[in-house]
């Protein structure tokens, strides 16, 4: 660094003094340069036209027979003006520059001072990063505090119960260690919150700290890898030597997938160095001799990816699974964030909770926070309803864009929410229409949006078709009213979800004729379908099965709907005019709209 400084640092000051000082008088820039004598000389031939003085420099615009016309740089004595009389007598232009005092005063003094305080800021970096760093590598970087004020306690922390009162025994070991220490009972050493992101790991972890008053450690898995060999390993030495020391405390691991992955699975062999952090990290949690009272509570939403000797009875020993919250648990989350926010009393957070179906903690926080900010929006001093609807919707859908142009595509678009929001409507097993737009709001140029009644986490296989062909809704009325050679790209996000819970049906609810049979693993959430993973044994044969009834169902489906659609096509059009004028019609209005179209229709 100190070459690096020197290499950059001092080249650029010179040349930046003797560049603002030329800036600084506004030079023009002379091509060469003669003696104060010659320049009497050129004047006496007449070669000079012009002067230009500024302080002790002159340019003088010259043009001699050998060199042509030219500007040139003479220094002037101090103590005589004889050029100054000489070019009076002879007509010669004189022009006296003087610097501006401020130009001047600043090019003397700020422009250089700023560059030694850069310097010398430079040089302090550089020695705090690096000299001073390099001692410094193997020290653990985890914020510790004596006495935790992390400000959270158990209150803060809502709707995960159960876990909360697991973590309840592990703070009343830290307030009281030897009461437990005298009857011989073994406090877990690890803690492993599982759970997926934004569900409240991290401040569960803050609150005990916060409950149990003793020292915290808190370092994120990603910070015991570094780019230096060998530093991941001695930081958790460090840490857990300081630990020590300080017991009893807490040591608070977030995000330890970043360590803790399963060892000899990295592509190419090149994680040693985590494998040496993860070593070293398992090496300290089994060296704690008898208990010394150091408690490890790690975080993680990957816990399929950890190593499983991380998982063993005497590491973290005990998992806490911190789960997507339900309605009563978002409920309680919303009422805790509602504390800090000025509420409209008229805003029924159970209705908030119920329609926040697959929200996390985080999502319906950072939900309170943006109707809190469109309440400001539109200067209210509460948040009302209205605002709460519109963070929900944007939460989930995205920004609302601003609504098409009225024309054939806009048409279209009206049919396509029309027909997913009309099937669900005569189905009688659907959810109910909540209501139909044609504001788009990211990719989506309209949307049909369903009210959740509950979580419901036990679905029947009819539920499951309704749900295919109001997916498939869209599509269908397409087709019926514009006919299958003006179908629109528009439904490609419907037949992903149709396709994915056709698969799902087949190969892990057993609910196609292959049988109850479970054909693929993977991700726990329903629905989603990511990182699913056919079972080994599962055969070829299998697989083009799997796919035929993935496909029979579908095609079943997509004919019944759009007979649907066909034999609804007057209270379809009737529906649309409606929906093109008012570019949103609510769950009720489009229902009675439905009931009026069908009365006509009959
Ligand atoms: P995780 O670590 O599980 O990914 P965090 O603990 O960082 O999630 O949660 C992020 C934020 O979401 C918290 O700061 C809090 O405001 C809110 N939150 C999440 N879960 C809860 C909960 N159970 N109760 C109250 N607030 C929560
Ligand atoms: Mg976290
Ligand atoms: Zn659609």
């Amino acid at each position: 660094m100190w070459k690096n400084v020197l290499i950059w640092g001092l080249p650029l000051l010179v040349l930046s003094l003797i560049g603002w000082q030329e800036l600084a008088n506004q030079m023009p820039v002379a091509t060469s340069r003669m003696t104060y004598g010659r320049l009497l000389e050129y004047m006496q031939m007449g070669w000079v036209k012009r002067i230009d003085v500024y302080e002790r420099t002159a340019l003088v615009e010259a043009s001699s027979p050998e060199t042509g016309w030219q500007w040139i740089r003479v220094d002037l004595p101090v103590n005589s003006s004889d050029w100054l009389e000489q070019a009076k007598s002879l007509h010669i232009d004189v022009d006296v520059h003087a610097a501006s005092n401020w130009i001047n005063w600043a090019s003397n003094w700020i422009i250089p001072l700023v560059i030694i305080v850069g310097l010398i800021w430079l040089l302090s970096r550089s020695a705090s990063s690096n000299t001073a760093g390099a001692l410094n590598f193997g020290k653990s970087k985890a914020r510790f505090q004596m006495v935790a004020k992390t400000g959270i306690m158990f209150d803060d922390v809502a709707g995960i119960e159960e876990a909360k009162e697991e973590l309840a025994e592990v703070v009343a070991f830290l307030k009281n260690p030897t009461k437990f220490l005298a009857v011989g009972a073994s406090i877990p050493k690890g803690v492993l919150l599982v759970g997926p992101p934004g569900t409240g790991k991290t401040l569960l972890a803050k609150a005990i700290a916060g409950e149990a008053s003793v020292p915290f450690f808190s370092i994120s898995g990603s910070e015991f890898v570094e780019m230096f060999v060998g530093v991941g390993a001695s930081r958790v030495r460090d840490l857990f030597k300081k630990a020590k020391q300080n017991a009893p405390c807490l040591v608070f691991i977030d995000e330890i997938d970043a360590v803790g992955r399963q060892r000899g699975a990295g592509i190419g062999g090149g994680n040693d160095e985590r494998e040496q952090t993860l070593n070293q990290l398992l090496t300290e949690m089994d060296g704690f001799e008898g208990n010394t009272g150091v408690i490890v509570i790690a975080a993680t939403n990957r816990v399929d990816v950890l190593d499983a000797a991380l998982l063993r009875p005497g590491r973290f020993d005990r998992q806490i699974v911190v789960s997507m919250p339900d309605v009563k648990s978002r409920l309680a989350i919303l009422k805790v964030h509602a504390k800090k926010k000025k509420i409209h009393p008229q805003v029924s957070l159970e209705a908030v909770a119920r329609r926040t179906a697959g929200f996390a903690g985080a999502d319906l926080a950072n939900l309170l926070n943006e109707a809190a900010i469109l309440a400001v929006r539109r200067n209210f001093k509460q948040i009302t309803w209205k605002e709460v609807d519109d963070a929900i919707d944007r939460v989930i859908a995205g920004m609302e864009g601003t609504p098409m142009m009225d024309g054939k595509i806009k048409r279209l678009i009206a049919y396509h929410e029309t027909g997913h929001a009309l099937t669900a409507t005569l189905l009688p097993n659907h959810p109910p229409v909540q209501k139909v737009t044609l504001i788009p709001r990211r990719q989506a140029k309209g949307l049909t949006w369903f009210t959740q009644e509950n979580d419901r986490d036990l679905i029947s296989k009819s539920q499951l078709m309704s749900m295919m062909m109001v997916a498939l809704g869209g599509r269908a009325a397409e087709e019926a009213v514009f006919g299958s050679a003006e179908v629109t790209t528009g439904a490609s996000n419907d037949l992903q979800q149709v396709t994915n819970l056709a698969r799902q049906m087949v190969t892990r609810f057993g609910m196609s004729s292959l049988g109850p049979l479970c054909l693929e693993t993977g991700n726990e959430e329903v629905f989603l379908g990511r990182d699913m993973r056919l079972m080994p044994e599962v055969s070829e044969e299998v697989i083009a099965q799997i796919d035929a009834q993935v496909r029979g169902m579908i095609e079943a489906c997509y004919e019944k709907v759009l007979e649907l659609m066909q034999a609804n096509r007057v209270v379809m059009d009737l529906l649309v005019e409606e929906l093109m004028e008012k570019e949103t019609l609510d769950g009720k209005e489009f229902r009675q709209l439905v009931a009026q179209a069908v009365m006509i229709r009959d």
